[in-house]
């Protein structure tokens, strides 16, 4: 079965990692959750106090991106995949609401964006990949064989992310995740570089109403016909 490259893109916490793990496992694929590495970014800007009243210290920014290294490894306990900015493992840390608060603005920046895309097709060289994001199938991999652009109403997505919050114990009220990620959203589709759109051949995958399960029974059969091997006629 020939490789191929699958792109998910879509709006906040509609569960596109959770989807695109799946599929990689169910296909022996690399996942990457491109979204981690904006958060890493973000994260280390914030450790060097770079933010502050929304304004992105340059010098800093300069200096983080001259020096942070961005990578991921299965954890050998949960068999997940985590994120280390340079060699540390941060992959609670980058998931907190501060981090979350600063992300979008951080990833419209174009430098950041220049370099995590330079990166994120270094990954995809071999194909047989899944990566989720915000402009996987329309920058990172125009070319790709299967793209996917998800949504769900925004109450549902928050209602998810308020559930999973409350898992670890994070108080937050649905109002404030609701804002939070209708916010994230305006700044993701409005930014200059790269916004977040559909590419035009990408299919819709609207998930308000849909198990995983559900999910991933549509997906396979559409990744079973795009790699099927091609039959010439005649
Ligand atoms: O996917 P996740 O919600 O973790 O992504 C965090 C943020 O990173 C998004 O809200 C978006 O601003 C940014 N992002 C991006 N391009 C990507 C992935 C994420 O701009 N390919």
């Amino acid at each position: 079965m020939k490789k191929i490259v699958i792109a998910i893109d879509g709006h906040a916490s509609c569960g596109k990692s959770t989807f695109a793990k799946r599929i990689a496992q169910q296909m022996g694929y690399l996942y990457v959750d491109s979204g981690a590495m904006y958060r890493a970014i973000t994260l280390a800007l914030l450790r060097r106090n770079a933010i502050v009243d929304g304004q992105i210290d340059t010098n800093i920014l300069t200096q983080v991106l001259d020096n942070c290294t961005v990578s991921f490894r299965l954890n050998a306990d949960t068999h997940l995949p985590e994120t280390l900015l340079n060699g540390e493992v941060v992959e609670h840390e980058i998931r907190t609401p501060q981090v979350a608060a600063h992300v979008s603005q951080v990833a419209a920046l174009p430098e950041v964006r220049q370099l995590m895309v330079r990166q994120q097709q270094l990954l995809g060289e071999q194909k047989g990949i899944v990566m989720d994001g915000r402009d996987i199938g329309t920058a990172v991999f125009p070319n790709a064989e299967l793209k996917i652009f998800m949504t769900a109403e925004p109450r549902i997505r928050a209602q998810r992310r308020l559930l999973e919050m409350q898992a670890k114990g994070e108080t937050m009220s649905l109002e404030q995740v609701l804002a939070s990620v209708v916010e994230r959203d305006r700044i993701d589709e409005n930014r200059e570089h790269s916004p977040l759109r559909r590419a035009n051949d990408a299919v819709l995958l609207d998930n308000s109403n849909l198990t995983v399960e559900q999910q991933m029974e549509w997906v396979m059969r559409i990744i079973a016909e795009r790699t099927a091997p091609k039959h010439n006629c005649c």
